[in-house]
């Protein structure tokens, strides 16, 4: 869990939300994206919401910080989703 927490502040510090929901796949509008989870046609209005390290879906009800929204995106486990952040995060300093 203390291994999650640390992914989650590096993540929002580093403001790269909007980058980690591209390199997710999230396909944005405005100020919003398509929730991966009710909207994965990506019609219609976006429904969710990233900000300072977590997300909220209006439409599902959808919600946690980006560990949660990397499992939903792709479907995948705790342990997968908080890698493939490590591995984001690392990158992000070069
Ligand atoms: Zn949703």
């Amino acid at each position: 869990m203390e291994e999650r927490r640390e992914v989650d502040i590096q993540v929002s510090r580093s403001r790269a939300v909007d980058r980690l929901a591209a390199n997710l796949g999230l396909k944005k509008m405005g100020t919003h994206f398509f929730c991966p989870g009710c909207q994965p046609t990506a019609r219609g209005i976006p429904e969710l919401v990233i900000k300072e390290g977590s997300f909220q879906s209006f439409r599902c009800g959808a919600e946690g910080d980006v560990v949660g929204l990397v499992k939903l995106a792709w479907g995948c486990d705790l342990e997968t989703a908080i890698a493939w952040l490590e591995k984001e995060t690392a990158s992000e300093k070069n």
